[in-house]
């Protein structure tokens, strides 16, 4: 009996192989389900084995009626999975998180005339009649005819009515891409065409859209997608965005131009809604997704265009459970898929730049903003000159132009990128500094909810009234400042003003965002004091005064792309003002007037920044000119995880072009009571980290207490 591999979603080394009974057949990529022990699993086809000899394996269960996972989709997690060293049935995991969308889905019954119609029939049957040609659950058609329920049973035990099955998940309504489009500026309309023509062609073809803020690069987005669609009838389409909170605006804009609203994968979808969409990507009829970075894991059965917005995004990597970054599996899933992908930013990742300086990558520029907003004046004050007042934040110089801006009418942005009123509590009498419980982390002030907070684990708990060491009463200050207290300080300088902070905290679901971002709009704020939520995509006709209140933050720690991401943060917030006709300025505080980062900023010399960046991180061999990696261990006992970073350190072995530093705790020594100790690797481009690292991995064993894992291209140094 022919015998085959099922790769199941668990983490093990390999497939199991199970014998295929008489009177099935399988092919690959097919579902099925499969014994594992005392339970039943789902699994997919890996590999088909005619030859083997399978009188001691198990049966296959049965096969699912669902659509067969395609090559492309295959490659791709044998490739990721190699890629992040870590067992193919995880990243299979990430793929099947919707089981209940296998196999054929929930039913509901309806309610539909039968064209009979009962003698002596009154008002309130006519009533239910009527609306019973068109099929209804029996629940909704008593209660929109307003009777009973007992009057459509009798109906159908009459006759008049009969009951019928259908399934829940429906297909979605079809996008319409011949509804008139917006009228394009010429370079919009050039990089659209270029793309559109990409995706006929078919092929891996991968694009950078480089536009500055306010270019229009969503517009573009959306006469390529029109194109695509028209193009390849039968293909389908992924768009990424790294944050929910720009999802809907940006949603809306596909639902304008297409008729009917793109599929949605986030966590802010729910489970039914998660199911459809899941079931609809898989038979190919979804075929405009819009979602976060987990959507590359869906079934896609014929991807021919990926959109990766703002792809210099941070938040693309994912640091939890299997860590990965979206952009980069974004690229390799595109070129197993053979397919287009574009990625969008106004401020490219390096890695992404060096691609496109070297041609691997073909670059569509959008020079200008669109229309007549003018890129942002900027400015920089420098704290030491002209620091803020004792316990205050913010510089008289910002102080005299957020007047000058409020006395017009206009809006004014604060950024700081910290949560709360305050980073640190500490007693005035002994020191003491509270800290998260079994955390290397302080805990945060928060003044609204009047509590201490850890924005590593969740931990909070009401301010102590006095010191819990030393007992004086009274004697925790707050120490720093985070948007709460700028926004304190706001509404003290400027009391007419209407003050609002956008913040995780404040704005922590999709309808908290966009009625803030409506207010926003309609100018029911005048000042708007916000974290890095703020930065991104966001769209304010009359905000023409930005306010970086401390733009060093980011550049302290030992990360390699320290720099880079300040300078990408900085632009993308200056960029939020004077996106409309009036001209916008951002002002920017800072004591290093000279960092590069600051300084590019100032010249709006991106290039040159870049071209900084890549002499500084060539000369040491950071990413991307050579490659990174990081071993985490973690456990409840420092012993065992100080005893497991030796073994590990033991396996070592040396491989050219290879450096490992460690085992050293690294700046969270502990979260939640678990001790970490890491590894960082570096190697030269042409050693296969990977590989090395799964070689590694396998030379070392270590107790089940603790957790190893590993992250190849760490973005988080913490
Ligand atoms: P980016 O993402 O490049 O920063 P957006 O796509 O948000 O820029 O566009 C900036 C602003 O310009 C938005 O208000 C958008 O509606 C407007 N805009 C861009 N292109 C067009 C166009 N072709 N027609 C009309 N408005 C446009």
């Amino acid at each position: 009996m022919p015998v085959v591999s099922v790769l199941l979603p668990l983490p093990l080394p390999e497939a199991f192989d199970y014998v295929v009974p008489g009177g099935l057949m399988l092919g690959l990529g097919d579902v099925v389900e499969v014994p594992l022990g005392h339970h039943s699993r789902i699994g997919i086809v890996w590999a088909l084995k005619p030859d083997q000899d399978g009188s001691n394996l198990k049966p296959v269960k049965s096969r699912l009626d669902s659509p067969p996972f395609g090559e492309a989709l295959r490659q791709f997690i044998d490739f990721a999975a190699r890629y992040l060293v870590t067992p193919p049935g995880q990243v299979l995991a990430m793929v099947l998180r919707q089981p209940e969308a296998l196999g054929p889905g929930p039913f509901e019954r309806l309610a539909v005339t039968t064209g009979f119609i009962p003698e002596n029939i009154n008002a309130a049957r006519a009533r239910v009649l009527s609306l019973a040609q068109i099929p209804l659950p029996r629940a909704l058609l008593a209660k929109e005819a307003q009777v009973g329920s007992a009057i459509v049973t009798a109906l159908i035990k009459q006759g008049a009515l009969k009951e019928i099955e259908r399934p829940v998940d429906l297909p979605f309504e079809p996008l319409d891409p011949t509804r008139a489009g917006r009228p394009l500026s010429d370079s919009q309309a050039d990089a659209a065409h270029v793309i559109g023509r990409a995706v006929q062609q078919g092929g891996f073809k991968p694009f950078l859209l480089d536009g500055v803020t306010g270019s229009g690069k969503t517009e573009v987005y959306v006469e390529a997608v029109a194109q695509a669609l028209l193009a390849r009838p039968d293909d389908q389409i992924l768009i990424l965005l790294p944050e929910i909170a720009l999802t809907q605006t940006f949603v809306a804009r596909f639902e304008d131009r297409f008729g009917t609203p793109p599929v949605q994968w986030h966590s802010d979808v729910g489970s039914p809604a998660k199911r459809r969409a899941w079931r609809e990507v898989a038979a190919g009829r979804a075929r405009l997704v819009i979602g976060a970075r987990s959507a590359l894991f869906l079934p896609f059965a014929k991807l021919s265009l990926i959109i990766v917005d703002e792809e210099h995004d941070g938040s693309y990597k994912q640091d939890e459970g299997l860590r990965y970054h979206a952009r980069d599996m974004a690229v390799a899933r595109a070129k197993f898929e053979e397919a287009t992908i574009v990625l969008g930013s106004a401020t490219p990742s390096l890695e992404t730049s060096i691609n496109a300086d070297a041609g691997r990558y073909q670059r569509l520029v959008l020079p200008s903003r669109y229309g007549v907003a003018l890129l942002p004046q900027i400015d920089l004050i420098d704290l030491k000159s002209h620091p803020p007042k004792k316990d205050h934040w913010l510089s008289p110089v910002l102080v005299n132009a957020m007047a000058e801006t409020l006395a017009q009418g206009e809006q004014v942005l604060l950024f700081l990128n910290r949560r709360g009123y305050a980073p640190v509590v500490l007693c005035r009498t002994c020191g003491h500094r509270m800290k998260s419980p079994e955390t290397e982390s302080w805990l945060v002030e928060h003044r609204y909810s009047n509590r201490l907070v850890c924005h590593l684990t969740g931990f909070s708990m009401r301010k102590p009234d006095s010191c819990p060491t030393c007992g004086t009463p009274g004697g925790l200050v707050s120490v720093g400042p985070g948007v709460e207290r700028i926004a304190a300080e706001a509404e003290n300088l400027f009391p007419q003003a209407r003050v609002a902070i956008f913040s995780s905290d404040t704005t922590h679901t999709p309808q908290a965002v966009r009625d803030l971002v409506a207010q926003m709009e309609v100018g029911e704020i005048d000042i708007v004091i916000g974290t890095q939520i703020v930065a991104k995509g966001h769209n304010f006709p009359n905000l023409t005064l930005v306010g970086v209140v401390d733009a060093d933050l980011g550049l302290k720690g030992g990360d390699p792309r320290a720099g880079e991401r300040t300078y990408q943060m900085l632009s993308q917030v200056a960029g939020r003002a004077g996106r409309a006709n009036r001209p916008g300025r951002a002002m920017i505080q800072t004591y290093y007037p000279d960092n590069e980062a600051i300084q590019a900023l100032y010249l709006g010399d991106r290039d040159a920044f870049l071209a900084a960046e890549v002499m500084g991180r060539a000369a040491v061999g950071a990413p991307p000119f050579g490659r990174m990696a990081a071993l985490h261990l973690m456990a409840q006992s420092e012993s065992a995880v100080d005893a497991a970073a030796e073994t590990a350190a033991q396996a070592l072995f040396p491989v050219d072009g290879v450096v490992v530093w460690g085992p050293a705790p690294p700046p969270l020594s502990m979260i939640r009571g678990r001790h970490r100790r890491r590894f960082l690797i570096q190697s030269t481009k042409e050693v296969d980290l990977s590989a090395f690292m799964a070689a590694w991995r396998r030379q070392f064993r270590v107790p089940a207490s603790v957790r190893v894992q590993v992250d190849i291209d760490p973005y988080s140094f913490l």
